[in-house]
């Protein structure tokens, strides 16, 4: 074969590290939930780049804000101010319901940055002795892929060959509340988890989880950091999942769709008397609160604050529950389902996930798979009910070989 698409993969090949396994298709242009290849072949979109693309690809208001920002100032560096990063920060600040926000831009960047305050935190306001401070983590975590990080990881292929690492992480049993309790000790500065674990499967924590922690941190005086880069900014149906059960933790950690899929935006958002332990110079980022992110993550805030795309991940999620629940027992062995996000596991019988994935390609279907048997399906939050039907039924077509 020596189309268009295997000749551009192959100079992939030639001169890319290849730290990925891409599904063999080459996206050339996008719009909404829609995207298309250099052949001209249409594919929906159903991973939403790992939910960056919340808002679907290139929605007109989120272009207008970047293309009016391309046109004014694109960099300044955090030595001067621009005129853009205020307004963003406090319409930021005002949807977490916090006093602060720190901005950087990828997601391991916002994690990092939560680990550092975090213990500068430890240190500073609880008074941990120096170089103690310990941060309680949970099992299958997948909080990004800087050096520290995949330290605490259990994943071998995500840390192993890749220490010495960073001490000062505990890992215990994800959705045990119990196991957290138990691990806390005088010197832990914080606990840090996923409210809902997207690279692992889209694994839900059994009800009460989240608020069990919640009180358990209160009452040990540790900080609850809730890692929200992928399950948060409206994906389970709420601005932030940990409003599914009324929690509210110490720390966001916010990326992916923050810069609407155009610009790589993240940020940790706490209160004053947290995220005001840092102190000028001791942390950032060249890019990190740029013009250009500013104009687009405030224009995303405002596109949240309308409760909009909420709306449409509860309404559209619970059709999607309803017709994954359909296909068990037919290919899929159990689907788990928060808001427009589902970890489906296919029934090894049947194939891999990334076999499936293959065969959805070829039938215009975009998944991913993610640990052997599960795909994930995090379709843009402006998809059609219509759509999503059309895809299930092509998932369906799949399975049935
Ligand atoms: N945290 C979570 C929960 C994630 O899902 C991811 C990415 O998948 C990250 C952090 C890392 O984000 P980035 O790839 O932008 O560094």
């Amino acid at each position: 074969l020596d189309t268009k698409a295997v000749r551009i993969i192959r100079t992939e090949d030639d001169h890319l590290a290849h730290n990925y396994n891409p599904l063999p298709v080459v996206v050339a242009t996008g719009e909404g939930a829609w995207v298309t290849d250099v052949e001209g072949k249409r594919y929906l979109d159903l991973l939403s780049a790992y939910s960056a693309l919340n808002f679907g690809h290139r929605h007109p208001a989120l272009i207008e804000a970047a293309t009016e920002q391309l046109g004014r100032l694109t960099l300044t560096s955090r030595a001067f101010h621009n005129d853009r990063l205020g307004a963003f920060a406090t319409a930021l600040a005002n949807l977490c319901d916090k006093d602060l926000v720190l901005p950087m831009n990828t997601g391991a960047e916002a994690v990092e940055t939560g680990i550092k305050v975090a213990r500068a935190w430890g240190y500073r306001v609880k008074g941990l002795p120096a170089g103690a401070a310990a941060i309680v983590v949970a099992n299958g975590n997948f909080h990004g892929r800087t050096t520290t990080v995949v330290g605490f990881s259990d994943d071998p292929t995500a840390r192993d060959g890749f220490g010495p690492f960073a001490p000062g992480f505990v890992s215990v049993p994800y959705g045990d509340a119990a196991a957290i309790e138990a691990a806390i000790t005088p010197n832990t500065a914080a606990v840090l988890i996923e409210p809902i674990q997207g690279e692992a499967g889209v694994i839900i924590p059994p009800e009460g989880y989240l608020a069990a922690v919640r009180e358990i941190c209160t009452k040990n005086d540790v900080l609850f950091i809730a890692d929200e880069i992928q399950a948060g900014l409206g994906r389970v149906g709420t601005t932030f999942a940990c409003d599914r059960e009324g929690v509210v933790p110490d720390m966001y950690l916010l990326g992916k769709a923050l810069g609407g899929g155009i610009v790589a935006v993240s940020a940790v958002a706490a209160d004053r008397e947290i995220l005001g332990v840092i102190q000028p110079g001791e942390h950032g980022s060249t890019f990190g609160g740029n013009p250009m992110a500013a104009a687009v993550g405030l224009r995303v805030v405002e596109m949240l604050e309308s409760g909009e795309f909420q709306q449409r991940a509860v309404a559209l999620g619970e059709h999607l529950k309803a017709k994954l629940d359909e296909l068990i027992g037919h290919g899929v062995t159990e689907a788990r389902v928060a808001g427009l996000w589902a970890g489906v596991d296919i029934d090894p019988a049947i194939g891999t996930g990334r076999e499936i994935a293959e065969r959805l390609l070829t039938r215009g279907v975009l998944v991913k798979d993610t640990h052997g048997q599960t795909i994930r399906i995090a379709p843009p939050l402006v998809i059609r009910a219509t759509e999503l039907d059309w895809a299930i039924e092509q998932l369906k077509v799949v399975l049935e070989g």
